[in-house]
C-alpha cells in the first residue's frame, strides 16, 4: 500500500514537471551526441590509421580501410613518384598526423627511401604523399653551391659560364667548393644532383672529394658537380606564421610534369606566397623544433621558405598549380 502511494506520488510529480523533464532529457541527448562527434573527429585527426613497414622497407598506411603504399620504380630502384593528372586522387588526399610511436619508423623511411628518391629526381623538396603515403612528412634540401675553377671562384648562378667553356673545348678542373647559394633554375635545368660527390673539411677548408682534379671535357652535358647538402626533415609540420609581405617566384614539382603545366597553363609557373614563415615540427632526431624562415634574409632562405610552403601544401592535398589556376582566373 505504501509502495503504490510512492509510485503514484512519483507519477504525479512527473506529470506536473513534464516540460522541464523533457527539456532536461533533450539537453542530455544533445550533450551525448556532441561528445561522440568531438571524440570521433579527434580520433580521425590523430589515430585513425595504421602504419606498417612492408617488403623492401616500403611504408604502407591503412586509413579507414583504404590502403596506401609506396612502390618501387623499376627503372631507378627507388620509389615511384606520383604524377598529375593520373595520380590526382591520391595527391589530393589530406595527409594524416603521425602518431608518436610511428615517428622513428617514418624517419627511417625518409632517410633510406624518400631522400634518395628526391635526389635522384633532382628535387629540392618532396612530401611523403608524393610517393603514395599520405602522412604528414616532407623534406627540404636547398643545395648550396660555389666552386673554384681554374683558381677563380665562380658562383653557379649562371650555368652558361661552364657550358661556354666546355663548348669552346676547354677543360675545367674543379678544385674546391665553398657554400653560398643556389639558383633554382639551374637545379631544374641540369642533372648535376644525380651524382653528389662528398665534401670534406681539410685544414679548415672545404674540399670536394670524388671529382677533384677530374677534367670535365664532355661539352654536351653540364658537369656533375658540387653541392653541399643539408636535408631538413619535417614531421607533423605546422605553419603558424605567414608574413603579410608576399613574393612571386617560379615553381616546379616532381609530381607535375612540365608538359602538363605547358599544356594546361601555358607554362606559367609563377606562384605568389608569403616571404617569411614560422614552422613547428618534429625533426629527424624526434625533437620538437620551431624554425623561423626569413625568406628576405638570403637566397638560400628565400628558396627554403618557398619550398617548405610548397611541400606543406602537399600534406594538405594542395598542388602549386591550384595557385596558378587561381591567378589565371583572376587575370
Ligand atoms: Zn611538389
Amino acid at each position: 500500500m505504501r509502495r503504490s502511494k510512492k509510485v503514484l506520488g512519483f507519477l504525479s510529480f512527473v506529470w506536473h514537471n513534464k516540460r522541464a523533464i523533457v527539456m532536461q532529457l533533450f539537453l542530455i541527448i544533445c550533450f551525448c551526441v556532441a561528445s561522440a562527434f568531438y571524440i570521433s573527429k579527434n580520433n580521425m585527426d590523430k589515430k585513425n590509421y595504421k602504419l606498417s613497414l612492408g617488403d623492401n622497407e616500403l611504408l604502407e598506411v591503412n586509413i579507414e580501410g583504404r590502403i596506401f603504399k609506396s612502390i618501387i620504380d623499376q627503372e631507378t630502384g627507388l620509389l615511384k613518384v606520383l604524377k598529375e593528372p593520373e595520380d590526382d586522387r591520391i595527391l589530393r588526399f589530406k595527409s594524416v598526423k603521425i602518431n608518436e610511436d610511428d615517428l622513428s619508423l617514418v624517419v627511417k623511411f625518409m632517410t633510406n627511401k624518400l631522400l634518395p628518391t628526391m635526389y635522384n629526381q633532382g628535387g629540392i623538396g618532396i612530401a611523403a604523399i608524393q610517393v603514395g603515403v599520405p602522412i604528414k612528412a616532407f623534406i627540404v634540401d636547398i643545395p648550396i653551391s660555389k666552386i673554384l675553377i681554374d683558381d677563380e671562384y665562380k658562383n653557379l648562378e649562371d650555368p652558361r659560364y661552364l657550358r661556354k667553356k666546355l663548348e669552346a673545348g676547354e677543360s675545367i678542373v674543379i678544385k674546391e667548393i665553398v657554400p653560398t647559394f643556389v639558383d633554382v633554375k639551374m637545379v631544374y635545368e641540369s642533372k648535376f644532383m644525380k651524382k653528389t660527390p662528398k665534401i670534406i673539411e681539410e685544414n679548415g677548408q672545404k674540399k670536394l672529394v670524388g671529382i677533384m682534379d677530374e677534367k670535365l671535357i664532355n661539352s654536351n652535358s653540364l658537369p656533375e658537380m658540387i653541392i653541399e647538402h643539408r636535408p631538413y626533415f619535417f614531421l607533423n609540420p605546422n605553419i603558424n606564421y605567414n608574413s603579410d609581405e608576399q613574393t612571386i617566384l617560379p615553381e616546379g614539382c616532381l609530381s607535375v610534369p612540365m608538359e602538363h603545366v605547358i599544356k594546361k597553363y601555358n607554362g606559367i609557373v609563377d606562384v605568389k606566397r608569403p616571404i617569411d614563415i614560422q614552422l613547428n615540427y618534429i625533426d629527424e632526431n624526434l625533437k620538437k623544433k620551431e624554425l623561423n624562415i626569413k625568406g628576405s634574409s638570403s637566397e638560400y632562405w628565400k628558396w627554403f621558405s618557398r619550398c617548405a610552403q610548397h611541400e606543406y601544401d602537399h600534406t594538405e592535398g594542395i598542388l602549386f598549380i591550384d595557385a596558378l589556376e587561381l591567378s589565371n582566373s583572376l587575370n
